[in-house]
């Protein structure tokens, strides 16, 4: 889970990272309100969870409290890369004499965690990456001896970090290590990190993104969720515990076990190009299928306005092939007239013949049995074609 700017500051605030005050606006009254509060120039930042708003024109200093209702005018509603902004943060405006660049992440490619910093941060890391490599120091940490200050040091004096401020960003470095490990993030990244007149190191933006398979360990971090902002689909599958992620397609997709169901998404994804439909979304139900959980996530399929047909691939292993049948003949029970799209069911694996007989014998009018996987990807691709 991405958190918005505000979010990550208040993270790295309850870390001791150095931040600056704010608080939220989602309407420019409110903005001017702060604005007073603070009785100084402020700087009105659009929450958004995409980078770049600065040059988009979603951060803007505004030195009065009627500038600050203007701007928070302007920003509010703004569409930055397809985000539509409905809340700022204002904050003190800060001088700023250097701006660095800071991140850890999870290095999936060389299986560590990966430190980048550079004294050349500001608005475009990307662009120092790929034309200045030389200027983004690189360092990977150990998962289990983790950042002490003397690795931080290292980090720092990689990076080539000012003498003068260097105590204080190996000090940020340590706690946005800490904030790292303990939140269970997958990055933490400040740009940018700056220095002002006075030599004082402070985290100006933020971005956290959060792992969401340790959210067991932090109920803190449901209340970071942006309701508002959830696919319904995708928030009433979490709410029954189900793993579905929405996609653009409009053939649904349940299968048993994230490989076959990814397998499912490309074989539907080839045999669609010949009807112009795709895979719908992703939907593992996992190992024990009851007709409960089929029906929950048949139900969450069906909710979706574009899907046209419904492929159900399972592979019977420990649940066999016949407790799926009864589970997809009692999920269409269950869901009786709200079940209105052609279902395309395949079973292979243990006990097939009986799953297949128990379908036959329900001779459901909604439900067509196929054999292979490729055949039933194409006759589901055919009847959403069809259906559009
Ligand atoms: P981003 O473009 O989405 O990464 O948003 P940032 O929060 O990084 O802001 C973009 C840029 O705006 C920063 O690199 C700064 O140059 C500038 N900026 C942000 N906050 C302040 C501030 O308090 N004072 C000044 N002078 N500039 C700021
Ligand atoms: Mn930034």
């Amino acid at each position: 889970m991405d958190l918005y700017e505000y979010q990550a500051k208040d993270l790295f605030a309850a870390h001791g990272v150095p931040v600056l005050p704010g608080d939220v606006a989602t309407n420019p009254e409110d903005a001017k309100a702060i604005a007073a509060k603070f009785g100084q120039a402020v700087v009105v930042k659009a929450q958004v969870k995409t980078g770049g708003r600065g040059k988009a024109g979603g951060v803007k200093l505004a030195s009065t409290a009627e500038e600050t209702e203007e701007k928070a005018k302007a920003i509010l509603g703004l569409d930055i890369k397809g985000h539509i902004v409905h809340r700022v943060l204002v904050t003190p405006a800060s001088d700023i004499a250097e701006e660095y660049y800071f991140s850890f992440l999870l290095d999936r490619a060389n299986r560590t965690f990966l430190a980048m910093a550079s004294v050349e941060g500001g608005m475009d890391i990307e662009e120092v990456a790929a034309t200045k490599p030389e200027a983004l120091a690189k360092i990977a940490i150990d998962a289990i001896q983790g950042v002490d200050a003397a690795k931080a040091e290292e980090i720092a004096d990689a990076a080539n970090f000012p003498a003068e401020v260097k105590d204080q960003v190996v000090d940020v470095i340590v706690k946005l290590w800490e904030t790292f490990v303990a939140e269970d993030a997958t990055l933490v990244e400040v740009n940018p990190l700056v220095r002002d007149p006075q030599d004082k190191i402070v985290a100006l933006d933020g971005k956290v993104t959060l792992d969401e398979n340790a959210d067991f360990r932090h109920p803190a971090h449901a209340e970071l969720v942006d309701k508002a902002a959830e696919n319904p689909l995708e928030a009433k599958a979490k709410e029954k515990g189900l793993n579905y992620v929405k996609l653009d397609g409009e053939v649904g997709i349940i299968g048993n076990g994230a490989g076959l169901v990814m397998s499912t998404l490309d074989v539907v994804a080839y045999a669609g190009e010949q009807y112009g439909v795709k895979p719908a979304n992703f939907l593992d139900i996992g190992g024990g299928a009851s007709a409960e959980v089929m029906a929950n996530g048949l139900d969450v399929i069906l909710g979706d306005e574009a899907v046209r047909s419904v492929f159900v691939n399972v592979f019977g292993g420990i649940t066999a092939c016949d407790a799926v049948a009864n589970g997809i003949v009692k999920a269409l029970e269950i869901l009786g007239d709200s079940a209105t799209k052609p279902l395309v069911v395949r079973l292979d694996g243990n006990n097939v013949e009986e799953g297949r007989a128990i379908l036959a014998e329900a001779n459901h009018p909604l439900v067509t049995v196929v054999d292979t996987m490729d055949n039933a990807a194409a006759k589901a691709a055919e009847l959403a074609a069809a259906g559009v």
